[in-house]
């Protein structure tokens, strides 16, 4: 390994990501990758084109400027923009991207700018208790019956919604009060819009509401190899594995510190194994405090003292190893979902924090 660290990404299971969660929705239903945040951390590019040539046609990213990255690399699938903004409306309609509609603000802006001869393809959310984004259900009735009147020059290709608790399997009852809004609108649309198409599940919905996947779904996570659930975990591989390796080992004595802060003084004679990873890496500097290990094959070695900017220790006293042994911080065997565990957060944030020194190395 000539880098530091590398975040390995393995196309094939993202590959069979895809077909998993496939098998779990109707045939006319379509998944709708979520590249956004860099592809979840794992470069967007290689993941989309991968996507690209399963025959997916239609891509969604986050902001503005994610879409126009891609296009810049050449991507020419379409890319739906779910959060623009009124300073980027402009150029999402120049590059023909869809973007989504999420309240009257923005509604006023683009009908502004929107000055094209041909009806322009939007998306509108509904905000159906999730309270992030999103018109109310009455401000999306009446926004249908404007749109109704203009649809020279708008023509909604899905209108949509999103769940706050979808990966809740106990309290189900959230989740269905609001697919229940969400079909009370979609009725009222589909005598409007016979075309339009519709959605409200991300990757947990999938696999928790199947029977309301309805035209399309929305993954990102589940590509990636996790569903928040390890009933549903089982069906994924997880793509990116973490890796780095021991570039020193120190043998120290018992009272001996070890790091910055003499937050780790040895209790016995120990072995202490340096890897070329630190929080510049995106490892939080407080993880060994919090129980964090690392993988040396089928071993697992404790961090130990406060994670360094370049550097992070271990304990590898009942360990064999030696320098340039290769480490890993989650990987296939060793899901990114035990390391959120102990830093109390989830998959999401754990695989996406590898920050631009760790090299992203792909396999296909
Ligand atoms: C990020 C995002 C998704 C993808 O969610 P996963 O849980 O990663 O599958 C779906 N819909 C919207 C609106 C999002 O912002």
């Amino acid at each position: 390994m000539i880098y530091n660290a590398v975040l390995e990404i393995n196309l094939k299971n993202v590959i069979h990501n895809y077909h998993s969660i496939k098998k779990n929705l109707g045939k006319s239903t379509k998944i709708i990758p979520v590249i956004k945040a860099n592809g979840y951390g794992a470069e967007s590019f290689h993941i989309l084109e991968t996507l690209a040539e399963l025959g997916v046609e239609t891509f969604a990213v986050a902001y503005f400027q994610e879409a126009l990255t891609l296009r810049e690399k050449g991507f020419k699938k379409t890319i739906i923009v779910l959060y623009p903004q009124e300073q980027n409306l402009k150029e999402i309609i120049e590059y023909g991207f869809e973007p989504v509609i999420y309240n009257k603000y923005l509604w006023q802006k683009f009908q502004n700018i929107a000055l094209s001869n041909e009806p322009l393809s939007i998306h509108i959310e509904v905000n159906t208790g999730m309270n992030r984004m999103g018109f109310s259900p009455k401000e999306t009735l009446s926004l249908l019956e404007e749109i109704k009147d203009k649809e020279a020059r708008f023509k909604i290709k899905t209108l949509f919604s999103h769940l706050s608790t979808s990966e809740d399997i106990t309290d189900r009852e959230k989740a269905l009060k609001q697919i229940t809004l969400f079909e009370q609108v979609k009725k009222k649309s589909e005598n409007l819009f016979p075309d339009t198409k519709y959605h409200i599940l991300n990757t947990s919905g999938v696999f928790n509401f199947p029977e309301y996947t309805f035209d399309w779904v929305r993954c990102g996570i589940g590509l990636h190899g996790y569903a928040n659930h390890p009933k549903w975990d089982a069906l994924l591989k997880p793509v990116a594995s973490l890796k780095t390796k021991i570039i020193q080992i120190t043998s120290i004595n018992e009272g001996d510190s070890v790091g910055y802060g003499n937050t780790f003084i040895a209790k016995k004679t120990m072995n202490i194994a340096t890897l070329a990873i630190g929080y510049a890496d995106g490892i939080p500097r407080d993880y060994g405090m919090k129980g964090g290990e690392v993988y040396l094959g089928n071993q697992s070695a404790p961090i130990i003292g406060n994670i360094c900017m370049d550097a992070t220790m271990l304990d590898v006293t009942n360990i064999s190893c030696v320098i340039g042994d290769e480490v890993c911080f989650f990987d296939e065997t060793h899901p990114a979902t035990l390391m959120g565990k102990k830093l109390g957060t989830i998959p999401y944030e754990i695989i996406l924090r590898a920050t631009e020194r760790v090299k992203r190395v792909f396999i296909k």
